[in-house]
């Protein structure tokens, strides 16, 4: 080889190993940008509390949906709210155990919350910082489902409602705490989309009753 040669390979040589460091810094960008976005592009993900057996003395069973249920899209997100709803479903039995094994059962396919309680225990469902599909926003920016901790209260005929109340307000109040909210980010599902839901108490006019409990169970 003359010297001639000899230059062109090592240009080569010098193009191919430029090349390659130039695709790897290429692929860094790309596995970065999608790190940073494989929550949808919504922002901070809000990191989980610490796990817990019971809430004010309120027993807490964790049973949460498979993350391959329809029910369960597993998109992290930034906790904004705590959004407040009833089940709807006034049948004797139709307690915070019913509403468990009905989600784990696939539900309805689409719906489904965070946490179902009742007089006497809270179930949950889906972790705090996933997405679930209560709010009837779809995806809206700032909006239920994107950024609220669903919490149905049950209304079942064979139940004490003024104690799920009284738990309720005793949930929301850990949960604001646990992620620092204030009293300001509690929501009813109507706000989000316009649904008579929490029906009892929206109809009752009780809503500014139970934000005072969830006042006074912050302070507790
Ligand atoms: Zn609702």
């Amino acid at each position: 080889m003359n010297r001639y040669w000899v230059m062109r390979v090592r240009r080569r040589r010098v193009m191919i190993v430029t090349a390659v460091a130039a695709a790897a810094v290429v692929l860094a960008a790309v596995i970065l940008l999608v790190s940073v976005f494989s929550n949808g592009g919504q922002g901070t993900v809000t990191p989980l509390r610490s796990p817990t057996d019971q809430v004010a003395g309120i027993p807490l069973y964790e049973s949460l949906l498979p993350t391959d249920s329809g029910c369960r899209p597993g998109t992290l997100r930034q906790i904004k709210y705590v959004v407040i709803h009833e089940t709807g479903n006034p049948a004797a039995g139709a307690d915070a155990a019913a509403h468990s094994e009905y989600l784990q059962g696939g539900g309805d396919g689409t719906t489904s919350w965070h946490y179902t309680l009742d007089d006497h225990c809270i179930y949950q469902h889906i972790p705090d910082n996933e997405v679930a599909w209560h709010a009837g926003d779809r995806l809206e920016q700032d909006g239920g489902n994107l950024n609220g901790i669903g919490v149905e209260l049950c209304v079942n005929a064979d139940g004490n409602f003024e104690q799920t109340m009284q738990n309720g307000a005793q949930l929301t109040a850990y949960l604001l705490r646990q992620y620092g909210l204030g009293v300001e980010n509690v929501r009813q599902h109507y706000d989000f989309s316009g649904k008579n839901c929490p029906q009892t108490i929206r109809e009752a006019g009780r809503w500014q009753e139970f934000l005072q409990l969830v006042r006074s169970a912050m302070a507790a």
